[in-house]
């Protein structure tokens, strides 16, 4: 789907520094647990001369230097959000882990029913396909797609874990539902080792269970060490890195 405005439907706060937004399904929109957006905003009006010269110097804007900007130029900033509804129907939902120093994310943070954001997607191969079970590794806001895959996969009676690391853990409701329903969910604090862990959820699951990988850069590279150092198929796993 091309760019397409829609509407926020709800803004729910899912801990500290975290929100979870509903938006409308545009028309004929669908999308997996696991597959991702765009939203672009003009930033124009909302940032200081400082930050547009940062976006300008890491070549994220059409001029060199904020210098040349114009009044009335738009300043359109674009970033990427995981689905972490367990499906799309009239709206679903995104999750957004806010660094108060960020470009975007805390403008995202601001936003309220009614306002209009520009979407585009989906994107991405790396998402549930009705494996049974998913066993998912999430760091950060990557906890996002790990409960919508997650939900959706106890929906098809299939079986999920959930391994998440995180400095504050966020979204606890939802974990917290999916342990009654039967998944395994394990929390880590930041630092904490993976490799004991995954190797628990493999032997409880099996080697051969489907892994998807959802976080930043730093994540994603300790969940492959810890995936191959249980013996697990880290090639086969569905990874989304976060950048
Ligand atoms: C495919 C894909 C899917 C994504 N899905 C999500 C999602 O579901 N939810 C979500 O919150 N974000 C997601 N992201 C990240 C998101 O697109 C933004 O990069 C993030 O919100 C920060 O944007 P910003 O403009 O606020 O920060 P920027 O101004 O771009 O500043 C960078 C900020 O990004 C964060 N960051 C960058 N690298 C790291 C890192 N290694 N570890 C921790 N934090 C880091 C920090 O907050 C940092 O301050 C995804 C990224 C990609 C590429």
């Amino acid at each position: 789907m091309d760019p397409t405005q829609t509407a926020v439907r709800a803004v729910h706060d899912v801990g500290p520094d975290a929100v979870a937004i509903d938006l409308e399904s545009p028309t004929e929109f669908d999308a997996q647990p696991g597959q991702f957006v765009k939203l672009t905003f003009d930033l124009a009006d909302k940032l200081e001369f400082e930050a547009l010269e940062r976006l300008a110097a890491e070549g994220e804007l059409d001029v060199e230097t904020a210098d040349e900007l114009e009044r009335g130029d738009e300043v359109l900033v674009s970033r990427f959000y995981t689905i972490s509804s367990p499906d799309v129907g009239d709206t679903f939902e995104i999750t957004v882990g806010i660094d108060p120093e960020g470009t975007l994310a805390p403008v995202l943070a601001d936003l309220s029913a009614g306002d209009v954001v520009t979407v585009s997607g989906p994107f991405g191969n790396d998402y549930y396909e009705g494996e049974d079970p998913a066993v998912i590794l999430a760091g950060g806001p990557g906890v996002g797609p790990a409960i919508g895959i997650a939900e959706r996969a106890l929906a098809e009676d299939n079986r999920a874990a959930v391994v998440y690391r995180d400095d504050v853990p966020i979204h606890q409701d939802r974990l917290s539902d999916l342990r009654d329903e039967g998944a395994t969910v394990t929390l880590l604090a930041a630092g904490e080792d993976l490799p004991p862990v995954v190797a628990d959820v493999l032997d409880d699951y099996g080697a051969d269970s489907q892994l998807f990988v959802y976080g930043f850069a730093d994540f994603i590279d300790d969940a492959t060490s810890a995936i191959d150092a249980a013996g697990g198929d880290s090639e086969g796993a569905k990874i989304e890195n976060f950048g």
